[in-house]
């Protein structure tokens, strides 16, 4: 697995499409992944309107927040997707990724086109939906089977690690056949045969460059994030209740709390360490909650 692996779905609302996304981190984090994030992108929300979801899984902690634009692995919920616009979805898909698409029998295979090396599996989810009568309000759940059919074909979650994902997300009554629908697409998702004249040249993500993972402030862009003025009604630092108080052992110098202080209450000295201007700190604790490496605590101001 690469450092990490990102994962884009395509559906459409009412499919349970962020559902699955949800119980996919959930999941990959029962496995023991540090890092997962769940992240939904409803656009019109409206039933039936097209809807994409995110995961991102890492053995280490995610720093980075955005969309996903070079996926690892794109499940498609929604068969008409790849019919209709091949490219969109598969937009960004990485040379050796996968595409996991849910479609009855092997009609859409041939319209199939995906960048070298990449693997395809297939689940006829609509079927598994429809024999279970997996519904939520009037409409299938078939993002539910897609995760059974992520976890075969990527190897990267188990059945296991989705039951106990499944467990903390729904009723009990629902566990059952939500997990039979998952285990049913496991046993059955298949791999297909891609023939030379179905790979093309990688389409580019809809974003010309990735985003870098930042990991320390000289990564940023030349651009400030936000532009805050100092405590511009005055000292802020009467406000407050606690005060954040950084350990400089646990820190490593990344400047997230430069960054994201509110008041610009954080200076930087000749060491490159953060220190904090308490006469404009107003203790809300933005810092603590940013710092990746926990080195900020928050303290009762014993001076109230
Ligand atoms: S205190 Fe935390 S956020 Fe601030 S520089 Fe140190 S490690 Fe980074
Ligand atoms: S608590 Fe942190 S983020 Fe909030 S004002 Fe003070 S230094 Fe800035």
């Amino acid at each position: 697995m690469h450092e990490m692996f990102e994962v884009r779905w395509h559906g459409r609302g009412g499919q349970g499409v962020v559902t699955a996304s949800r119980i996919l981190a959930i999941a990959a984090f029962n496995e023991g992944f540090a890092g997962v994030q769940s992240i939904p992108w409803i656009g019109a929300e409206r039933r039936g309107a097209q809807i994409e979801a995110y995961n991102r899984i890492s053995r280490t902690p995610i720093l980075l927040h955005s969309q996903v634009y070079s996926p690892d692995a794109v499940v498609v919920v929604d068969p008409s997707m790849i019919t209709r616009n091949n490219n969109v979805v598969i937009r960004g898909l990485k040379k050796s990724g996968f595409l996991i698409i849910n479609t009855a029998g092997t009609k859409v295979i041939p319209s199939i086109r995906v960048p070298e090396e990449c693997l395809v599996y297939v689940v006829d989810a609509t079927s598994i939906c429809l024999e279970l009568g997996l519904q939520a309000a009037g409409l299938y759940v078939l993002a539910m089977p897609m995760l059974g059919a992520f976890a075969k074909a990527t190897g990267l979650i188990s059945l296991k690690g989705l039951r106990k994902a499944v467990e903390s997300s729904f009723e009990s009554v629902l566990v059952e056949k939500n997990m039979k629908a998952i285990e049913k697409a496991y046993y059955s998702t298949l791999k297909v045969h891609i023939t030379p004249e179905q790979y093309i040249p990688p389409v580019p993500p809809s974003r010309p460059e990735r985003i870098p993972e930042f990991r320390h402030w000289t990564d940023l862009p030349p651009v400030p994030v936000s532009t805050p003025s100092k405590g511009s009604i005055g000292k802020t630092g009467d406000w407050r209740t606690h005060m954040p108080v950084i350990d400089k052992e646990k820190c490593t110098k990344c400047l997230f709390c430069w960054m994201y202080c509110p008041e610009a209450a954080v200076n930087v000295n000749e060491e490159g360490f953060p220190e904090i201007d308490y006469d404009y700190c107003k203790g809300c604790g933005v810092c603590f909650n940013e710092c990746p490496r926990k080195a900020i605590r928050m303290v009762v101001d014993e001076k109230k």
